[in-house]
């Protein structure tokens, strides 16, 4: 097992890891810019370095001040959280080359799967079903023509190096698809430095139903059921579930067994996140994260298993802790992300929480890193806490999450728990009745 780990990310992720560590008798070390002195996962961890100012390009992105840290702290492990360093295959390979472990796959697996064209061949090869398409970039008018006449209108031009929800055209017509592939290419050259997009054939009413794998080190692969994260705005996600309200217990072996296969056949280890669109009772595959994602909590409470321990377990080289058949499914849990942003606007809300209080009781969890008095940076995203409930069902499960919401207090800044307030007295909601572009048109509506 390690002796130290570096925890190089910042918020309520940071103290999330950081609450695993202390959990497994791990001595930790935090990095921070100038402007998260003051944050709590500084105070609570054992040692901190102030690794540069602000910007995170010049702080939480710069490798080599997080090297230079590991090096004089004497920390033999980074967890690298979601987001910053954590899809960055360099830096994967830095640390290896420094014998400090990543804790997450190796720098070989985040690179196949950050090019979605090349994630994309490999999910189909590994026999995951994915999205009808062409097999490669396409640059070519009349091959890009073809192609679409081929799948069926509408179609969905993609950036390779897309992310983010960023790099995105549909084509309704053919009269479209000329613009919407010139302009796709041109917008990812300048937003990612790579021009190569590729054509999908566009759901229209999809669900984003993602399965968490494991790969275990020793090249077994296992499941933890999927979450549902259909409710969106811009394609980020605001809302997440699991189990999902659209699936059986059928199709949740079906898709999880896939997936564990998958990740067994590519030698995979540790956390990802296989995520699909899902329409008509069909998956999609769309992309992998090759990291632990927001919206893991979801997961960790329906089945009892703390994700992140089991992902230090696997990097330390001690496997999982759980094989297929321990994991079981147990009752319904929603997650809301709450962020310092107005509720209808959506604009950043930054400045001084004057007061903050957080529900409790049975089945109710609250990750996050502010306290009353914390003055919240400009500098990075506006996420602030995740409010996770879980319930023996998913009606029990929103009754507790619509009083928990009552209670929770945060003065002094906006923050998006009145969206949380009206949806969870929804009817769509209520009836999980809910695709990709409910929350669009709901926001549109309310407007
Ligand atoms: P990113 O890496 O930028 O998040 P994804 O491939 O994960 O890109 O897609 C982000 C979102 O874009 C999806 O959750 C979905 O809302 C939409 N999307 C992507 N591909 C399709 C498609 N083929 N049809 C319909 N919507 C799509």
């Amino acid at each position: 097992m390690f002796q130290k780990i570096l925890i190089a990310n910042r918020g309520e992720i940071a103290l999330r890891v950081l609450r695993a560590c202390k959990e497994l008798g791990i001595q930790t070390v935090v990095v921070h810019s100038t402007a998260d002195a003051d944050a709590m996962h500084v105070r609570l961890a054992d040692e901190s370095v102030c690794i540069g100012p602000p910007p995170s390009r010049d702080s939480y992105l710069n490798i080599h001040q997080i090297v230079a840290a590991c090096e004089i702290t004497g920390a033999d492990a980074v967890h690298p959280g979601y987001g910053f360093l954590s899809e960055n295959a360099k830096f994967a390979d830095i640390l290896a080359a420094h014998n400090i472990t990543f804790i997450g796959p190796t720098g070989d697996h985040i690179r196949i799967m950050g090019d979605k064209i090349e994630a994309k061949r490999t999910a189909k090869r590994l026999g995951i079903p994915v999205v009808p398409g062409s097999d490669g970039a396409v640059t070519d008018q009349k091959e890009a023509k073809r192609i679409a006449a081929e799948i069926g209108y509408p179609v969905i031009i993609k950036a390779s190096a897309g992310g983010g929800g960023r790099g995105m055209k549909v084509a309704l017509t053919e009269a479209d698809l000329e613009v919407a592939l010139q302009t796709a290419s041109t917008e990812a050259g300048a937003a990612f430095g790579d021009d190569a997009v590729y054509i999908e054939k566009y759901l229209e009413k999809p669900r984003h139903i993602e399965v968490q794998v494991f790969g275990d080190g020793f090249g077994r692969g296992v499941h933890f059921g999927e979450r549902d994260c259909s409710l969106q705005r811009r394609h980020q996600k605001v809302w997440e579930e699991a189990p999902s309200p659209a699936l059986n217990a059928e199709e949740r072996a079906r898709i999880g067994g896939i997936c564990a296969k998958a990740i067994a056949d590519l030698g995979y280890s540790g956390a990802g996140t296989i995520e699909f669109l899902y329409e008509n009772g069909e998956f999609y595959f769309i992309e992998m994260n090759t990291r632990l994602q927001v919206e893991h909590p979801v997961t960790e409470a329906i089945t009892g298993i703390d994700l992140v321990h089991e992902q230090i377990r696997v990097a330390s080289g001690g496997g999982l802790s759980v094989k297929q058949e321990d994991i079981k499914f147990n009752g319904h849990a929603i997650e809301c992300r709450i962020n310092a942003e107005d509720p209808r606007t959506f604009t950043p809300s930054p400045g001084t929480i004057t007061h903050f209080h957080t529900p409790g009781g049975l089945g109710i969890r609250v990750d996050s890193g502010v306290y009353s008095g914390y003055k919240i940076p400009p500098y990075y995203d506006s996420l602030i806490g995740k409010l996770i409930v879980h319930g023996r069902n998913r009606v029990e499960c929103m009754m507790r999450l619509r009083r928990a919401l009552d209670e929770f207090v945060v003065d002094g800044i906006k923050t998006t728990l009145p969206l949380f307030r009206d949806l969870v007295g929804n009817a769509d909601i209520a009836n999980g009745d809910y695709d990709i572009h409910w929350l669009e048109k709901y926001l549109a509506k309310e407007e």
